[in-house]
């Protein structure tokens, strides 16, 4: 990767302002890297306690650009350490941009409308002019355009690709003719907040051959986390120590840093991908459903994760959702827009929600759905649950372990309701707390949901017979039991221990807080638990079945 030091800095780096240029930088008590566990610090007055039971890492001050987060972040863009600024999210690289390059009223940066609204934003607080260069007639970039809003004092050329709102991505071939024209006076800042969602290949790559690139990246949108505040800017050498004498001596808070590093190792962006590819195929899906309604002129392609919807009546359109409780933007506002709403990929369920509400479709306001979220976290699993008693699908579940995602595919199949179930646990010890981990978290996830219980069915049984027999009874009466009576033949089924199925009932029993009684008899283990299993579900569908509007029970609570 290229790199440079102040000695042969480049001809664009000494456009930056030069107080800038001539200021030595801020040395932090974190400057230097922390040369070993023995070092005694007492130059920051932290204090040499954690301020409560189970925090670590939070009494002292962290570095600017740790260390092993710039490891996972240089790994994620295939840079290298020197061509890196971490940031609190893309927003803030703008602003470090900035103040680093342009002189307050003297100077002016362009952008390229319609587009992202921070640019101008930014210029605005530092007293810089934002000049435009809309974009052209397939909001494409004009270089034509460009060239006439470009004076002597442009220090830099806003380039969003994907571009928000319109979602296309730009050609690469304009953002190069942009790097090699303004080579020597103004960053080219390429804006690739979107560029996971499209299919085309980051500008990170042609920073060997550009002084003036800027590429900005950040966790926000791609990497689902808008609430971490976490982005960064990939830079030449020089550019990049310019924007760190600019940022924040501490921009990058400990418990941010841990949560990056999580989100970033492999088997989760193995995960997030996935998420990805999934968004981007039901993008493709509404495109189609959006076009076909009467307010919708046309909806433009999108390489992003939203879709910019060209309409009749932006403000009706807006207006019609948000009376159902659905926020969408207008972006009419937007020069070289008119009548524009921008609309980002929210789960299948708001988006079939959205689409009912715009096509008219006044569905009766549907019932409260008994649907509960839980997510519970030990230093041995991460579990997160959400059931919905009130309808069917989707049914997704991922313990680690295989046999027992099977069996509680059981559960709520047989059960009728949707459970979506992931656990993340240590595996690598046994497959014990994982199993009775999520039996714990999925029998709170129901007893949320159950709520006050009203008209619900509350006892259930069940007696399938395969060469097993099994007896479910259950009741929602608010008292926990439990007797479960097995004599498994053997001592797993797959990979589930068979002495983790009892207490895989304790737990759904315990925190379900219910009456569970269980009795199986057979010759085949594998039947037998399955049948525990099925029965179970079956005896829960009945139980939990809305049959009225009482409370069932003589005392009028449960
Ligand atoms: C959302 C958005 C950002 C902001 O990113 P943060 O990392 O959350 O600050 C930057 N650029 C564009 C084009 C965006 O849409």
């Amino acid at each position: 990767m290229a790199s440079s030091s102040s000695s042969d800095m480049t001809a664009i780096c000494q456009r930056a302002r030069p107080e800038i240029l001539a200021m030595a930088g801020y040395v932090s008590a974190r400057s230097l890297q922390l040369p070993g566990s023995e070092t005694v610090f007492l130059d920051a007055n932290e204090c040499a306690f954690e301020p409560f039971v189970g925090a670590s890492g939070l009494s002292r001050y962290p570095t600017q650009q740790p260390a092993q987060l710039v490891d996972s972040f240089c790994r994620w863009l295939d840079v290298s350490s020197r061509n890196l600024t971490i940031t609190r999210g893309a927003d803030e690289a703008i602003d470090c941009l900035m103040r680093a390059f342009c002189i307050p009223a003297v100077d002016n940066v362009v952008i390229c409308p319609p587009t992202f609204a921070m640019y101008a934003q930014s210029a605005m607080l530092q007293g810089v002019a934002a000049r435009s260069a809309m974009l052209d007639s397939n909001f494409g970039l004009d270089l034509a355009a460009i060239e006439k809003a470009v004076d002597a004092n442009t220090k830099m050329i806003f380039v969003c690709s994907p571009n928000n709102p319109t979602a296309n991505i730009m050609d690469a071939g304009a953002i190069q003719k942009l790097c090699e024209t303004y080579a020597d006076t103004a960053l080219i800042i390429v804006d690739e907040t979107y560029i996971e969602f499209s299919d085309q290949p980051s500008s990170i790559a042609k920073l060997d051959q550009f002084a003036n690139l800027v590429v900005l990246r950040t966790l926000s949108k791609s990497h689902a986390a808008a609430g971490l505040r976490c982005g960064a800017a990939v830079a030449r050498g020089d550019v990049t120590s310019l924007l760190q004498k600019v940022l924040a001596p501490y921009p990058l808070a400990a418990p941010v840093m841990q949560a990056a590093l999580t989100i970033l190792k492999p088997e989760n962006t193995a995960k997030l991908a996935e998420k990805r590819a999934d968004i981007v195929t039901r993008r493709n899906g509404y495109a189609k459903e959006f076009a076909k309604l009467d307010d919708v002129q046309s909806v433009l392609p999108s390489d992003a994760n939203y879709l910019l919807l060209l309409v009749r009546d932006a403000a009706d359109l807006c207006e019609k959702a948000r009376k159902s409780g659905i926020i969408l933007r207008d972006q009419s506002h937007q020069p070289g827009l008119e009548n524009a709403v921008r609309i980002a990929i929210g789960s299948a369920e708001e988006m079939q929600q959205l689409l009912s509400v715009l096509a008219g479709e006044n569905p009766p306001a549907l019932p409260a759905q008994r649907r509960f979220s839980v997510t519970r976290k030990t230093s041995e699993t991460a579990i997160s649950v959400t059931v919905n008693l009130d309808k069917t699908a989707p049914i997704k579940i991922n313990t680690g372990v295989g046999f027992y995602d099977h069996m509680l595919d059981q559960i709520a199949k047989h059960g009728g309701f949707s459970l979506e179930l992931e656990c993340d646990g240590d595996l690598h010890i046994d497959p014990h707390h994982s199993v009775e981990d999520c039996a714990i978290a999925l029998g709170q996830a129901i007893r949320g949901a159950l709520g006050d219980k009203r008209g619900i069915g509350r006892y259930g049984f069940f007696l399938p017979m395969d060469e097993s027999l099994v007896q479910v009874a259950l009741d929602f009466g608010g008292r926990f039991y439990l007797d479960f009576k097995a004599d498994f033949p053997e001592s797993h089924v797959g990979d589930l221990p068979c002495d983790m199925v009892p207490h895989v009932f304790y737990s759904l029993a315990e925190h379900m807080q219910a009456n569970l009684h269980i009795a199986v008899t057979g010759e085949n283990t594998h039947h037998m638990v399955e049948a525990c299993f099925k029965g179970f579900g079956r005896a829960f569908r009945q139980a939990i079945r809305i049959e009225g509007t009482e409370m069932p029970s003589t005392k009028g609570t449960l």
